[in-house]
């Protein structure tokens, strides 16, 4: 019998999973085959004690991140830079690289993974967990992790519910450039009314464009609506312009909301990761907070199956006390951005959260 189940392949699933299996725990690891390329590509320098910690670095196949150029709260652009900050620089990752290293990493440890999707979930009597694969396997875990990212699929069908506080979405697209020389691997964030963009070299040489704004029913994110924005931006159409950036492909869109679920665990099972708590993307603690709280998690379900249950209370309230930090950072940061009073977009985020 799998002792634990992990329902999600992504960063902190992976982290989860390599960590309990080299605590001598039976561990599955369940993801449908992954896909390729993966946005989400920032890493900053705060993870580098975690990464050094688990014997994870150096990080193959990066960039490094030296900081961020902005035009937030200000026409003109200011530049952050991590060189005086403690930890040096971050990362600029290639998310399926990045991925796939710490799957390996936790099928080395011993995890074993299954490339499924799950499809249902119940508990059976009150020592396990039965788990329904799309491949038509039923697994009887005694614990499991949802580590699902922002679907949360396993909590869901054990009954907790996810409020999210904003409706952004992502809309963005991979550009490549037609004259070399490009070397700047620093974040540039440019707000507008309707939203704000970033963009960012990757270490396959092209670049992300994305545009993060509010999601309004029945509004088209026609390609022609997102080039002519795009066109209208001063830093990021200039930054393209520069070197004769091109698309490659029509703009994609991904969920960017912020959000938690009602409970992180339960008797049986826990939330890491986007799962437990989504954040925006501007304030580039995603993939951070997904490995904080896979570590913190792994921790508790050994103690859990160990007999000691009151380290998933203390679990829960480590991943609130991550939440309720990043929502007062997200109330300041968008604070400080006040040249569109009458815009919608930051009337939304200028209230209390
Ligand atoms: C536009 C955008 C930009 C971002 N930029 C950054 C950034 O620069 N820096 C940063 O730190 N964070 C960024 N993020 C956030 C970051 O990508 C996430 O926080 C991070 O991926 C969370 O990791 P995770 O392992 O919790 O979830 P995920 O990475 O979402 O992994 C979840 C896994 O679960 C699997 N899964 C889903 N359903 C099932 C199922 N039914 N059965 C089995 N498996 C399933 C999926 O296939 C996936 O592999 C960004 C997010 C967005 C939307």
């Amino acid at each position: 019998m799998s002792e634990v189940a992990v329902i999600g392949a992504g960063p902190a699933g992976a982290l989860a999973a390599g960590l309990l299996a080299r605590a001598g725990l039976a561990v599955t690891l369940i993801d449908p085959r992954p896909e390729g390329f993966r946005i989400g590509e920032g890493l900053p320098p705060a993870a580098r004690p975690l990464l050094q910690a688990l014997g994870l670095l150096p990080l193959g196949g990066t960039l490094p991140g030296h900081g961020t150029l902005s035009a937030w709260g200000s026409d003109d652009l200011g530049v952050y830079d991590h060189i005086g900050g403690p930890y040096g620089p971050g990362w600029i990752l290639d998310r399926a690289r990045f991925d796939d290293g710490l799957r390996r990493w936790a099928c080395e440890g011993g995890a074993v993974l299954r490339i499924a999707r799950l499809v249902g979930a119940a508990p059976r009597g009150d020592e396990a967990l039965e788990l329904r694969l799309d491949d038509g396997t039923l697994l009887v875990p005694a614990f499991a992790i949802d580590a699902s990212g922002r679907p949360a699929v396993l909590a869901h069908r054990l009954g907790a519910t996810r409020t999210c506080i904003d409706a952004l979405v992502a809309t963005y697209i991979r550009c490549r450039p037609g004259v070399p020389g490009d070397r700047d691997t620093r974040v540039l964030v440019e707000a507008a009314a309707y939203g704000w963009w970033y963009t960012v070299r990757v270490p396959s040489g092209e670049r992300v464009v994305a545009l993060l704004r509010d999601h309004a029913p029945g509004s088209s994110s026609a390609r022609a609506e997102f080039e002519s924005q795009l066109r209208s931006t001063r830093f990021v159409a200039a930054t393209l312009a520069a070197h004769a950036y091109q698309p490659l492909e029509a703009p994609r869109g991904a969920d960017a909301r912020t959000g938690r679920l009602s409970h992180v665990f339960g008797d049986r099972w826990l939330a890491v990761g986007d799962a437990a708590f989504s954040v925006d993307p501007l304030s580039s603690q995603g993939l951070v907070d997904a490995l904080l709280t896979a570590d913190a998690a792994a921790k508790a379900v050994v103690a859990a199956l160990d007999g000691d249950r009151g380290r998933l209370p203390a679990y829960g309230e480590h991943a609130c006390r991550l939440y309720e930090r990043y929502l007062e950072h997200r109330s300041a940061t968008y604070a400080r951005e006040r040249r569109w009073p009458d815009a919608p977009f930051w009337q939304r985020r200028h209230g209390p959260p």
